[in-house]
């Protein structure tokens, strides 16, 4: 089973002089309930990518397959709509708003797209927060600020999370336990993970790895047995 089939996706931003070909003819599978990793030196076209599986923006060439629908079709209402059903962001900066305790910054999202409000609860309790639900961002460490974020994301239970280097802002204890709140979540949802990351150790938990240079895919990795995130170190 697969989520996204990717097909000669390029994406080139600026014209003639200021060119940038930021992807390349890419052309890739991302299956089903599983956590993928993008591995890639900055500037390689990982958030590109991302982005454009993410609806955020439109590639240059190419068609973005997602259950039969070319995504790269799509409207401008459409794709925010496709956002808000489908995805999940967890992006290396939190973006919480500070005036809002831990649980209002998660039910802001959920309420946002109709959900039900138990959901936020849940959220807060899967990222091992119940107990600080009433803590506003600032009295929160980072890692925890960061675990708001994800419940933010996993609230209305997307069918896809999209992770933007969620640990690069971590000292390397906390970004493990991020990574393992990422990983059970993953396996407890049946979720697909998608984590773009340049570090080449945290590539190790994933079951698959895609690695990119220069906008192209360099290989594309099915790691049968990955680490667990307490496993790696860097
Ligand atoms: P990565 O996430 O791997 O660091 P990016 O996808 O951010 O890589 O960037 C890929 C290339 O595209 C880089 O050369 C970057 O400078 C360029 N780029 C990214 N976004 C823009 C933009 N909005 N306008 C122009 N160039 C961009």
């Amino acid at each position: 089973m697969t989520t996204f089939q990717i097909r000669n996706l390029s994406k080139i931003y600026g014209t003639d002089n200021s060119k940038v070909v930021a992807l390349d003819d890419v052309t890739l599978t991302i299956p089903k309930n599983q956590f993928v990793v993008i591995l890639g030196e900055s500037g390689s076209g990982k958030s590109t990518l991302l982005n454009m599986i993410g609806c955020m923006d439109k590639p240059s060439t190419g068609k973005i397959l997602f259950e039969g629908q070319d995504l790269t079709k799509l409207s401008k209402a459409q794709m925010t709509e496709f956002r808000k059903n489908k995805i999940g962001f967890v992006f290396q900066s939190y973006n919480l708003l500070p005036d809002l305790s831990a649980l209002e910054n998660v039910k802001f999202s959920t309420e946002l797209i109709h959900q039900s409000p138990e959901g936020a609860e849940q959220a807060l309790s899967a990222v091992g927060l119940k107990d600080r639900a009433t803590h506003f961002p600032g009295e929160l460490s980072g890692g925890e600020q960061q675990r708001v974020s994800i419940a933010r994301a996993i609230a209305k239970k997307p069918e896809i999370l999209l992770c933007d280097e969620p640990t690069g802002a971590l000292d390397f204890e906390t970004g493990i336990k991020i990574l393992e709140v990422l990983k059970e979540i993953q396996v407890t949802t049946e979720n697909t993970v998608i984590f773009i990351t340049h570090n080449k150790e945290i590539a190790k938990i994933a079951d698959r790895i895609i690695r990119l240079r220069s906008g192209k895919i360099l290989s594309v990795e099915e790691n049968l047995s990955p680490l667990a995130p307490k496993e790696v170190e860097w």
